[in-house]
């Protein structure tokens, strides 16, 4: 009797070497077999992206994404009575091609509001009531101003036109070495006044001050705002909807969460992607033909690769910069929509030029509580996102503002809530890099069967992440 039970002992024994000398993981699927066509490291909205053209096309696709939560930099909080309010990604761009799954997806969409938003300049607030962009332009720019505007604006269009010739003409190029403010203040023959409309439009896009980013990724911002510019659109219920919906529709099985990939090797006939399972701390191996890095290109710092990444890709990654962003939900009485509310309209989102950020408006049933969606941007957003210990003093910092901007509002605000982004928020490029150079295509071709997607090799916006999963996958598909 004990020596049969020793022998079912020795046998689990050698049963559990076996199966962990083959690497069997905790479900029980063996790791060697291939996990999946493709597999997807992140699964934000360029993850999740790559994942639905992949699986329209036929292939399989696995994504393996480090935190408990689905759409990276998409993400809505709600609060109680219904309230909610955008933490990341705000608005959809018309052009992006995002919206086209959203569309087919039936997710429902909404737009409030055009390219252009009310502004502070100089502490006086130019509200957007206006029918069209060149209708707000034209309340606070003088006829000469005008003229000179819309002739800058028609040359934007045409170097935005040129941005997509292969090669970039040689005088396009050459403005990657001047930064954007400097080219504007030099070249553009805009009033002072309208200077600074573009400047304080534009920043929060890229989140950083117009001194730090190349003409030429101020002439590819631009083109938002150019003419009557691009609708911004917004998912209804919240963006975070459109991601639940692309998971949904790629199937949740296929999106392994709390998976922090760790390595990627690459040989001749597929990939192995290491993770670490962020509850149990147990590394797994996944398998496939090829995987598709779709995450913020810093981020790849603290993946090895085998074999090691490229010269060129490693120079564009750390010569690349980004922009902060800041984000705090202030929740207050309904009666403080006045201070927002011209001629019965709300003149929201408003462009603060200060420590408030853009001001857009959240979501809450009309008589409730209020709430403002602040997105806090370059500078203010990194002092703030460096003050970790002292909550008290940044709800100073922003009470202060406010009551500045709208005396008698700091008694209405009952709580605020701050959301932190890593200091690189969103992509940019430095004077000296650009979107448009050869280090930025080297980050969008393939080494080996690794596939680099996601907002930063392309774009400040979503429209990048989106694009980005396109282009990869259409490389894949291509490869027999
Ligand atoms: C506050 C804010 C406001 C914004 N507003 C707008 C806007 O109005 N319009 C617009 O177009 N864009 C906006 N953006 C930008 C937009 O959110 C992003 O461009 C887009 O969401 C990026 O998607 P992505 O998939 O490329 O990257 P992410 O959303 O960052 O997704 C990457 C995913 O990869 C995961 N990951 C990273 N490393 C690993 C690893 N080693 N292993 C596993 N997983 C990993 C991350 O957890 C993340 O979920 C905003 C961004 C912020 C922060």
């Amino acid at each position: 009797m004990t020596q049969h039970f020793f022998r079912i002992i020795q046998r689990l024994i050698w049963l559990a070497v076996l199966a962990s000398s083959l690497c069997l993981p905790v479900n029980g699927a063996y790791a060697q077999d291939q996990t999946a066509d493709v597999l997807i490291v992140g699964a934000g909205l360029s993850g999740l992206s790559a994942a639905y053209h992949l699986q329209k096309a036929g292939k399989t696709a696995v994504i393996l994404e480090m935190s408990p939560h689905i759409g990276g930099r998409i993400r809505t909080a709600s609060y109680p009575g219904d309230s909610q309010a955008e933490i990341g990604l705000e608005e959809f761009w018309e052009n992006n091609p995002a919206l086209e799954i959203i569309r087919e997806l039936n997710i429902p969409l909404e737009s409030a509001y055009t390219s252009f938003s009310s502004f502070y300049y100089q502490d006086k607030l130019y509200p957007f009531t206006h029918d069209s962009n060149l209708e707000f332009l034209e309340s606070f720019l003088d006829g000469g101003e005008m003229k000179a505007y819309k002739k800058w604006d028609k040359k934007m269009v045409e170097l935005h036109r040129q941005l997509a010739e292969v090669p970039l003409p040689e005088q396009l190029a050459a403005l990657k070495e001047v930064s954007f403010a400097d080219w504007i203040k030099s070249t553009s023959g805009l009033s002072a006044k309208a200077q600074e409309f573009v400047r304080i439009q534009t920043e929060p896009e890229y989140a950083t001050s117009w001194h730090k980013i190349s003409a030429l990724d101020g002439i590819a911002e631009w083109h938002l705002f150019s003419g009557e510019g691009l609708a911004p659109m917004h998912v209804v219920g919240g963006n975070q909807r459109a991601a639940e919906a692309i998971a949904d529709a790629i199937g949740r099985q296929n999106i392994r969460l709390n998976q922090l990939v760790t390595h990627i090797k690459s040989t001749d006939t597929g990939v192995e992607v290491t993770a670490t399972d962020q509850a149990g701390f147990q590394n797994r191996v996944f398998r496939a033909q090829y995987v598709i890095a779709a995450i913020p290109l810093f981020r790849l710092n603290d993946i090895q690769f085998t074999p090691e990444l490229s010269a060129d890709r490693k120079q564009a990654i750390q010569t690349q910069s980004g922009g902060a962003y800041f984000t705090a939900h202030v929740i207050t009485d309904g009666k403080a929509s006045r201070f927002w509310t011209h001629e019965d309209e709300s003149v929201l989102p408003i462009m603060s030029d200060g420590p408030l950020g853009v001001i857009y408006e959240g979501k809450s049933e009309a008589g409730q509580d209020a709430i403002l969606n602040l997105l806090v941007c370059g500078t203010h957003a990194e002092r703030f996102n460096a003050r970790v210990n002292a909550p008290d003093e940044i709800r100073e910092s922003l009470l202060a503002a406010f009551e500045k901007q709208w005396p008698g509002f700091r008694p209405l605000v009952k709580q605020m809530t701050f959301y932190r982004y890593h200091p690189r928020a969103i992509a940019s490029w430095p004077v000296g890099r650009s979107r448009f150079d050869s280090l930025s295509k080297a980050l969008r071709q393939p080494q080996g069967r690794v596939y680099f997607a996601g907002d930063f090799t392309e774009d400040t916006h979503s429209n990048g992440a989106a694009s980005s999963a396109i282009r990869v996958v259409e490389g894949i598909l291509q490869q027999k």
